[in-house]
Formats: C-alpha cells, structure tokens, sequence
C-alpha cells in the first residue's frame, strides 16, 4: 500500500478520464451509427422511388409511341371512329393517376383524344410542350411544366410528349399524355420519413413538381441558384447535409436523377430526426457514467483522508512507542537500539563515542519532602536541561528510568562529552529548585561518562556499564559533579584490561 494518499487520488482521476474517454468513443460511435442508419434509409427511399417514377414514365411513354407507330398506319383515316379509337389508345396505359392521351395537328389542335370520340374541341397551342415539339425536331419525350388541364379533372397534371413527324421531318403534330401530380404526392406519402423528412420531385430546369410536406404554393416554383438544387445539378446522385431554401431545415440529402427522364429526386431526414433516439440515450449515459465517475473521485477523496487520517495516527503511535511520555525524551528502548547503532558505526570508523549516565541527586529525599507530583516537576525540568545542551543532530538524550537519564554522544571524545555533562550539571543547580534535604540545598544531578576512544568495551552495554561506574563514583565523591570512567582504576567485567589497586577518580 502506498505510502502517499494523494497517489489514490490520482488514480481515481485517471480512471474516471478513462471511462470517460470510452463513454465519449462509445457515443461517437453510436451517433455515427444513427447518421449511417438514416443514410440507407434515404438511399434506399430514393431508390424506391426513382424505380417507381422511372417504371411509370417508361410505360407511359411506350403507350405515346405506341399512338406514333398507329397514326403510321395506313388507311387509319378510312376507319370507322372506334375502331381507329381502338387501334390508337388500345394499347395505352390507363392507370388511375395517368390521364388522357391526345393527338394534335401541327397547329395545336386536338384530332385523336383517347378519353372522347370524336375528340373534345381542345387547342394546346399555347403549352410549352406544343411549342418545345414544334421548334425542337430532335427533343424526343418532352416532359412539361406542371398547368391544369383545360378540360376533365382540372387537377395539376404534367404532360408527357413526343413530336409527330412527316415522312420529310416537318411537323405534323404532338402526342401527349397527361400525368397528375398527384399520383408523385401519394407516392411520397407512402415512404416513412419521420416528422422532419422531406422529398422533392423536380424538373432538371429546377422546376418543382412536387414536395413533401406538401403545400401547393411551391408546385411549379424555380429552384435555380437555391444551395441544394445547385449541388443536385452537379452529380447523377449523391447525398450531403443541406439546408433546404423552402423550410431552412437541415437535413441529410440523398438525391438522384431519374434515369433517361430529365427529373431530379431527392429524398432527406431531418438532423433532428437522425439524432433524436441517440440524443436522449446520450443524455442517459452521459449522466450516469459523470455520476459514476463523480462516486469513483469521492470515494478517492474519502479514501485518501482516512488513509492520511491511518498513517497520522500510527506515527503518533510511533512517537509514542519511542518517547518517554513523562519527559518528551527517547525511553530506554530507543535509546538502547541508538546505542547498538552508534557504537558499532564508532567501531567501524574509529571514531569516539561518549555516553553520559545522569541521576538526579538524593531525590527520593526530594519527593518525600515536596511530594511525587513535584518530582515529576522536577524531572521535567531535568530533562529540559539536558535537552537544551543536547544539541547536535545524532546526539540522543533519553529517559533512561526513573530519576535517571542518558545521553549518547557520537564522535564526541571525552573532553566533548566533559563539556556537556558540565553544560547539564550547571543548567540543572541554575533552575535554583530548592532541596533543603540536600548538602547543596537546590537539586542537582551527578553524572558519570566514558569514552571509547583509548579503551576497549566489548559491547555497548560494556559501555553503559563504564559510565554507570563513572556515576557511582561521582555519587560517592559528594554528588553534584561529573566524572569520567578510568578502566584501569575500576575493572569491569566485560572489560579486559584489569589493573586493581590505581586511583580511579577523575574529577573536573
Ligand atoms: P541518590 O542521590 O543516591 O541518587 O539518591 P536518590 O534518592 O536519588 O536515589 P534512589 O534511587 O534511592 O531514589 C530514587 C527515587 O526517585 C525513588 C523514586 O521515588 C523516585 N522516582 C523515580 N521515578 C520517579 C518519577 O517518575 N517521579 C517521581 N516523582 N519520582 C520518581
Ligand atoms: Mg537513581
Ligand atoms: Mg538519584
């Protein structure tokens, strides 16, 4: 487990992005589907609707070819009316929304009508188709603007026609055939192409025959130099986003032009449409995977604070384990493992170590007279003594037990150490605390030292030994003082160099 409660913060970041990164790939490609959905579905429309109009025209115009071939006939005048009616108009088509089919002369007039024999007293002269017949030789079928018929229906009908020639080529007439626009609109109407959907039929001149939604103002309206006709008009098909010039909505277009026939189709949703299911669903998901990564840096944060909350109480713990709770000083234990650590690393270097072993003078004599709650006093004010002349960075100070205190002093040789127990001595009789059961009449502290540097201690126990030696012979001197441990004056037990019977005392 890491030690840094940030790093799970962190973490829970880089996770949250990830799953974000996969919700917004994942939309992405939801919504690329949705745009691909609505554009088979345009395409297939249009290619429906193109075969059908396509069909349509096709038989039709084969029915007008059919009254050319019969007119060729010979001896057709000489027939009786009907049976003429017969050979002309038999083989026309005749469906609902395809109206009737007339002949002209050369000057407009009607002289074969399949809906009447003899034929209705009709003039087209004035129709475009007439004319584009009559002036263009080499037009073949001619599909004309949209205009109401000037007899039957009246409704908006179209006319498909073809010019009837004399054998030199002059013209001799036209054969037309009306076709409503209604049979475009119900056709349009059968395609599902949800609410915003739009189709158009449309001359390649840009004139419009018919739209859905319809509405009849547009029919027959011009949609040269409109930004959508401009694009149908520079491919066979194809299909884009546009905005349409009649309703300015965007829509995604398929288009195509009807082959053989000069007429433009084209077939489009509405962007709203094509988004709409993948709008909502991106609302859901969006949501639920921002609260899910809301949840994930929460729960980070709150995981990373008890986690700061765990480590602060353990090392408090810690602290705890290795101070002595009286003073604020290491305890024995801590200051036993420095000891090891220190006195193996003076072995190795050669360096000094000096200890000092420090103990509160006839202080039981003190907690009987002021009382124990004063002694603990006592002692705190001890250990702030030794505190403030321990300074150095490697020194420890410790609690050692009771009203005795230690004190390790790394590459510190015995003058050094001299110096700071005299530091300790004298800071302590300067707090002036009065002591009448003491010879000096304010507490005091003895204190014993030894040095490695120039004798031999096998362990550093051996060490602490030396210096509680040192004490007691302070103690024994009349306290108050500091004294350094000789070796040769006083054999230890672990020691090797023994020489009984020389002067010990050392006193500064
Ligand atoms: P000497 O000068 O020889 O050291 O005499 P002394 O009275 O200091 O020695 P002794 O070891 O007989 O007495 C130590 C006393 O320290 C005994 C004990 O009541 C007292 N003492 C030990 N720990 C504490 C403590 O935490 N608080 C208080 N108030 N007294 C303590
Ligand atoms: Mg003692
Ligand atoms: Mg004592």
């Amino acid at each position: 487990m890491t030690r840094r409660p940030n790093i799970v913060i962190a973490i829970s970041i880089v996770l949250a992005s990830a799953i974000l990164a996969i919700a917004v790939w994942v939309l992405a490609q939801m919504r690329d589907d949705a745009l691909r959905r609505a554009q088979d579905s345009v395409f297939n429309v249009s290619l429906l609707v193109e075969r059908d109009v396509s069909r349509n025209l096709e038989i039709y115009d084969l029915s007008l070819r059919a009254v050319i071939e019969g007119l060729k006939q010979p001896g057709l005048l000489e027939l009786s009316p009907t049976i003429r009616h017969m050979v002309l108009f038999d083989g026309s088509a005749s469906a609902k929304d395809l109206g009737s089919i007339i002949v002209t002369d050369e000057n407009g007039v009607v002289t074969f009508d399949s809906q009447a024999s003899p034929p209705r007293h009709i003039n087209v002269a004035d129709r475009d188709y007439f004319k584009v017949q009559r002036d263009s030789p080499n037009v073949g079928l001619y599909v004309s603007r949209p205009f109401t018929p000037k007899i039957a229906s009246k409704e908006t009908s179209i006319a498909l026609s073809r010019r009837i020639s004399r054998p030199d080529g002059s013209f001799a007439g036209v054969v037309a055939g009306t076709m409503r626009l209604a049979y475009f609109r119900k056709l349009f109407d059968g395609m599902n192409l949800g609410a915003g959907g739009s189709m158009a039929l449309m001359l390649s001149d840009g004139t419009m025959l018919m739209r859905r939604p319809y509405d009849p103002k547009i029919i027959g309206i011009n949609l040269t130099g409109t930004a959508n006709y401009t694009r149908f008009t520079q491919q066979p098909s194809g299909d884009f986003f546009g905005t349409a010039a009649i309703d300015g909505v965007e829509r995604w277009y398929a288009f195509r032009h009807i082959d053989m026939y000069p007429m433009i189709l084209d077939v489009a949703l509405s962007t709203r449409d094509i988004y709409v299911g993948w709008r909502r669903r991106a609302w859901i998901i969006g949501s639920l995977i921002l609260s899910l990564d809301a949840t994930i840096i929460a729960l980070a944060f709150l995981f990373a604070h008890q986690l700061q909350r765990r480590y602060a109480a353990e090392e408090e713990l810690r602290v705890l384990a290795r101070t002595d709770g009286l003073t604020g000083l290491n305890n024995r234990r801590t200051f036993e493992e420095h000891a090891e650590v220190e006195w193996r690393r003076a072995q190795r270097n050669a360096w000094p170590l000096s200890m000092l072993l420090i103990d509160v003078d006839s202080f039981k004599g003190f907690n009987d007279l002021y009382g124990h709650s004063a002694g603990d006093d006592a002692l705190i004010g001890v250990a702030r003594c030794i505190a403030q002349s321990v300074r150095r960075p490697g020194d420890t100070a410790a609690r050692y037990g009771g009203e005795e205190f230690a004190v390790l002093l790394p590459d510190t040789d015995e003058a050094g150490a001299i110096g700071i127990a005299e530091k300790i001595r004298a800071a302590v009789q300067a707090l002036q605390l009065r002591h009448v059961a003491s010879s000096h009449h304010v507490l005091t502290v003895s204190i014993g030292i030894a040095t490695t540097l120039g004798q031999s201690f096998a362990t550093s126990r051996a060490l602490v030994n030396a210096s509680d030696e040192a004490l007691y012979e302070a103690k024994d001197a009349g306290r108050n003082r500091v004294l350094c441990y000789r070796a040769l004056a006083h054999p230890l037990p672990d020691t090797a160099a023994k020489a009984p019977g020389s002067e010990a005392r050392n006193s500064i």
